[in-house]
């Protein structure tokens, strides 16, 4: 009996039942008619699966979802059966000290984020991105993802990426394909790149010496885009790469370590 069946709850798979903050959450939906996935009050739309007979969605676990609370899972505002429960995530902290000179005030800032905010959160129904991320320089991590920070003494935000340290002029490579959707200079994160992957994925590029790809380019998983700098708030030469879900920054190496793709 159909009304039975829906009773039951639709068939969904969930990639952990356990997530944190910048945590990525995979939910799989076993019904192609299935249109969206809903976790407290946000609405996530679904994806067609290159198997055929499923739809997929990334989802990236916002600092809203409280810690301790489990949040049911629904598919077209029906229920599934399924939750998932947010464990709290320790953070590490890390004292900054940036010439006067190079800091900008918030005025500034808050003008040029917007602009990053709105490519960021921009997005792109169609799937762009094929199998997992990859580390789009090789060199070791200076700042961890999530990290806390004090700049000059004052409580700063926290760290919405990856620090990785390369020399000046290191190849930067594309983690996926894409198109960009930005390609200039910002005042706090120097020559900038924004790559729209799709599905709700973009990932962010900073501080770069050379910006090598161009605004609504269409660009392949490993094609260089840049050089690493230190334009912009920067201490020295690095690449900052970030990765954003809908709109909600996540650990960039949950992409390269997670069985992700769908
Ligand atoms: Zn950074």
């Amino acid at each position: 009996m159909a009304a039975g069946k829906a009773f039951a709850g639709v068939p969904v798979e969930l990639s952990s039942e356990k997530v944190s903050q910048g945590s990525v959450l995979f939910v799989r939906v076993f019904d192609k008619t299935a249109k969206s996935v809903k976790i407290k009050e946000t609405t996530y739309p679904l994806f067609e699966s290159k198997d055929g007979v499923s739809k997929g969605v990334l989802i990236g676990v916002p600092v809203r979802w409280n810690s301790g609370e489990r949040y049911s899972v629904e598919v077209d505002e029906k229920t599934t059966g399924k939750a998932v429960e947010v464990e709290e995530k320790s953070r590490k902290l890390e004292i900054l000290t940036i010439e006067k000179s190079k800091l900008v005030s918030n005025e500034e800032t808050a003008k040029q984020g917007k602009v990053l905010l709105a490519a960021i959160s921009s997005l792109k129904i169609e799937k762009l991105w094929n199998g997992n991320f990859l580390k789009p320089v090789e060199g070791m991590i200076t700042t961890e993802y999530g990290t806390r920070r004090t700049v000059n003494g004052n409580k700063g935000g926290v760290h919405r990426g990856v620090d990785i340290g390369a020399e000046e002029g290191t190849a930067v490579k594309a983690a996926n394909n894409g198109i960009i959707a930005i390609s200039r200079k910002h005042i706090l994160t120097g020559n900038t790149i924004v790559l729209n992957h799709g599905a709700g994925l973009v990932s962010v590029y900073y501080h770069m010496s050379e910006l090598t790809a161009k605004e609504n380019q269409k660009i392949k998983k490993g094609e260089v885009i840049g050089k690493v700098g230190s334009t912009g708030v920067s201490t020295g030469a690095h690449l900052h790469w970030g990765i954003w879900i809908f709109g909600v920054d996540v650990d960039p190496f949950e992409l390269i370590k997670k069985e992700i793709d769908f």
